[in-house]
């Protein structure tokens, strides 16, 4: 088998180091194994979507040396293809109409709360034989609802978490259509992943919640799910969510202030995976030596004092 692994970058902000080491680790083990590294741009929201940020993801990935195989894919210009596959889900009766408004699912959402119960979509609209539906209302576009399997468990193997087991009964039929027909987020990518023939999926444990949905729909499109590591998330000094309001600085400073290309890549592959004491490195020897066994589990802590000291070395 081929490895094919992807960064799959949403450009709707800023660029830190923490963001590009969801680069690093994809194209480390593409590389190692001879595989392909695949670039895809996560823009279906438009409205925090910008070309700047494209541009520091870019320009960050090719300072760095992280060479794609394939892409830059940009979901809006894949619209066409996944109308396609809703289409055919549609036809298959994977996927229901739920004429459910905003206002009766808040209503929902309050009384769950109300009797401690874990708000969720309760399948008014779900259709299941012998079940009589609600008349339809008037002039509501429907949104599109997955028809998440009842009963049993989602599982996979983390290479970073172990084993995770889902309940089934855990999940609502998750929206994948908006009223408009656009598609959802976690849509788009089990579409993408499977075009694009992706193997491995390494990406920021934040997605860890979107996992079983997204195998889920893997599985009723009749495919297998890739391999999943989830990457524990990048703080800093102060323990912090890197943010730019919190001082983190662009990928692209880091170059603009100096900083070799080689020393960075060096710093953020030890930000998260290890090699026995081995701290500094060469391209060469990480590539020659990295593997998904020893991405570490805990959060990392950037540390610019560190990274110059990493730089002096090289
Ligand atoms: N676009 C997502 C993000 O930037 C990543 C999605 C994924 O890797 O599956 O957080």
């Amino acid at each position: 088998m081929t490895v094919r692994t992807r960064f799959a970058p949403s450009p709707t902000g800023f660029i830190h180091l923490g963001n590009i080491r969801s680069a690093l680790y994809p194209w480390a083990f593409a590389r190692s194994q001879g595989g392909a590294f695949i670039l895809r741009i996560e823009d279906t929201d438009q409205e925090r979507s910008s070309q700047e940020a494209v541009d520091v993801i870019l320009q960050g990935m090719s300072w760095l040396g992280l060479d794609h195989d394939e892409g830059p894919y940009y979901q809006m210009q894949r619209m066409d293809r996944y109308r396609e596959v809703l289409a055919r889900m549609k036809d298959e009766g994977l996927v229901y109409p739920c004429y459910m408004s905003v206002a009766e699912l808040d209503a929902l959402r309050e009384r769950q709360m109300a009797n401690k119960e874990k708000p969720r979509y309760d399948g008014t609209w779900r259709p299941e034989p012998g079940k009589q539906l609600p008349p339809l209302p008037a002039g509501v576009q429907p949104v599109l609802r997955f028809r998440n399997p009842q009963g049993g468990l989602v599982a996979w193997d983390d290479k970073v978490k172990g084993r995770i087991e889902i309940s089934n009964d855990e999940l609502d039929d998750l929206v994948i259509a908006r009223p408009d027909g656009t598609p959802t987020y976690n849509f788009c990518v089990v579409v993408d992943d499977i075009d694009m023939r992706i193997t491995h999926v390494i990406r920021g444990d934040d997605h860890v919640n979107n996992t079983p949905r997204q195998i889920n729909i893997f599985r009723a499109l009749g495919q297998e799910p890739p391999v999943y590591a989830h990457l524990p998330t990048v703080l800093n000094e102060r323990g912090e969510k890197m943010s730019k309001r919190n001082g983190a600085k662009a990928v692209t400073q880091f170059r603009d202030e100096g900083f070799l290309a080689e020393a960075v890549v060096n710093y953020l592959a030890r930000l998260g995976w290890s090699h026995g004491d081995d701290e500094i490195f060469t391209r060469e020897q990480f590539l020659q030596w990295f593997d998904l066994d020893h991405l570490g589990r805990s959060a990392a802590q950037f540390d610019e004092a560190k990274l110059r000291w990493v730089n002096a070395q090289h």
